[in-house]
């Protein structure tokens, strides 16, 4: 170490200096003193180490560049962690990117509350207190035909939930072809020993009879459980249980029969040409006790746990107390209800909902987009790059309907040099990011979920760079 570094080291202004520097001005108007001398503290204390190490250089240590440099962190430290970016990966619903994006009507209810009181528990008729869920339920039970509706934070709370609330201390029945786990770590065992409740599996992974379910039955059943195999299909020699079936068992027996239905769809998809997801009203009138979904997926709302059944067991869950410790914000119940009342009310719910605008557009619609873009993307893209508009398939995602794709239009981008790996890089540093999918060692952009043209277009000059 040479005689440089003490002689350097005392050149360093003091954390004082900086805050009284008219340059510091600018930052004490916008941000806390104690945020801006923490900050101030955490530079000189670099520097100081850069210095140890024999780093660092005498104009580096000027009130000015070291202010620069404080003003560098706090606008790095101020860019939001979650950032709007574009899907195009053709996975309608996904979990890593958000799922559902909601309905402008239920933008508009979360906005509307947001910052103001609201009568959430406040009855305005009788000035008492009301209850926080009556306006969803009774849009719930008119959507499905079930006598009462109940809303958690998510579906695997609502299972959770109806588990303790039906079999806490005791048995519940479940396939073994049945014990399903969804990405994020949802897995019926674990779920079920939370809950309390004794998880007693039958029959084998592909084939489960009405006879595996009676013969596990005796007096310290609670609950039989079908669980809808939402992310993955067992094909060959199978036998599922129907819920007929298993309600039939339950009525025998009288032990009540919970569904979780995952993504659950609220209107007849096929009517769209789209492959068949289970309806949650079709599943009441089969005789469910309780059935469970989530919002956020096929749905197309925020996310949240719907629960919808007979008046005796939705009302034995809203006793317990767990459901006070699962319940849903002002917020989700706004946006919630708003598009639920889109589902009662739209005139056009395939244009309303943007899930289901996704699911349901025509294939000529996404080429014509595809066509009109293409040539602006070879213009912002450049030479460098080869652009082909191909035939593809989509995903609707979260589970829904694993098997089943959607044709789609893509855009496969190839470089003469980079790889495809190298240019989806390329477009995540965009502004805003753009997700694309690789297939084949291709980047595609699927334009299934893409309605604006600049989305497409990638934007690689950087917004937050400048104040
Ligand atoms: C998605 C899913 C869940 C979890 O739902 P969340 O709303 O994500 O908590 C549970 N069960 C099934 C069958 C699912 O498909």
């Amino acid at each position: 170490m040479t005689e440089a570094v003490p002689n350097l080291l005392r050149e360093l202004p003091s954390v004082d200096a900086l805050l009284k520097h008219p340059r510091c001005e600018t930052l004490l108007a916008r941000y806390n003193r104690e945020y801006v001398t923490g900050k101030c503290r955490e530079i000189v204390d670099e520097l100081r180490a850069e210095l140890r190490h024999g780093r660092g250089r005498t104009d580096e240590l000027k009130e000015e560049a070291i202010l620069a440099r404080v003003e560098n962190r706090i606008r790095a430290e101020s860019v939001p962690g979650h950032v709007r970016v574009v899907n195009a990966t053709g996975t309608i619903l996904h979990t890593n990117l958000g799922r559902a994006l909601l309905p402008q009507a239920a933008i508009d209810a979360m906005t509307a509350v947001a910052g103001s009181p609201v009568n959430l528990e406040y009855d305005l008729t009788t000035g008492k207190r009301g209850r926080r869920e009556e306006m969803i339920q009774r849009l719930l039970v008119e959507l499905t035909g079930a006598e009462a509706a109940t809303v958690v934070n998510n579906n695997a709370a609502a299972v959770l939930l109806g588990l303790n609330t039906f079999a806490q201390g005791k048995e519940v029945i479940v396939s073994r072809g049945e014990l399903i786990e969804i990405g994020g770590a949802f897995r019926i065992p674990e779920v079920m020993a939370k809950s309390g409740a004794i998880l007693k599996e039958v029959g084998s992974t592909n084939r489960t009879h009405p006879t595996d379910y009676e013969n596990a039955i005796h007096d310290q059943t609670a609950l039989l459980l079908k669980v809808h195999t939402s992310n993955y299909k067992v094909v060959g020699f199978t036998s599922e249980v129907t819920l007929d079936q298993l309600v039939a068992i339950g009525k025998k027996h009288n032990i009540p029969v919970m569904e979780d239905l995952g993504s659950g769809a609220l209107i007849d998809l096929t009517r769209y040409g789209l492959p068949k997801e289970p309806i949650v009203s079709e599943r009441i009138r089969a005789g469910a006790d309780v059935v469970t979904f989530s919002g956020d997926k096929i749905l197309g709302g925020p996310q949240a746990g719907l629960m919808v059944g007979s008046r005796e067991w939705i009302g034995r869950i809203n006793k317990n107390h767990l459901q006070r410790a699962l319940r849903c914000g002002k917020l989700t119940l706004a946006a919630l209800e708003a598009t639920l009342r889109l589902y009662c009310q739209s005139p056009n719910i395939t244009q309303a909902i943007p899930t289901l605008r996704a699911f349901t557009r025509p294939l000529d619609e996404i080429r014509e987009f595809g066509e009109r873009v293409l040539p602006k993307l070879q213009a912002t893209l450049g030479d460098g790059f080869r652009l082909m508009l191909e035939d593809s398939t989509s995903q609707i995602g979260s589970g829904a309907l694993p098997t089943e794709e959607l044709p789609t239009v893509v855009i496969a981008v190839e470089h003469k040099s980079r790889s495809a790996i190298r240019i989806a890089e390329k477009f995540r540093s965009a502004n805003p990011p753009i997700i694309g999918r690789i297939k084949e060692d291709r980047f595609l952009l699927d334009l299934r979920t893409i309605f604006d043209p600049g989305d497409v277009i990638p934007n690689f000059t950087h917004e937050g760079a400048k104040e």
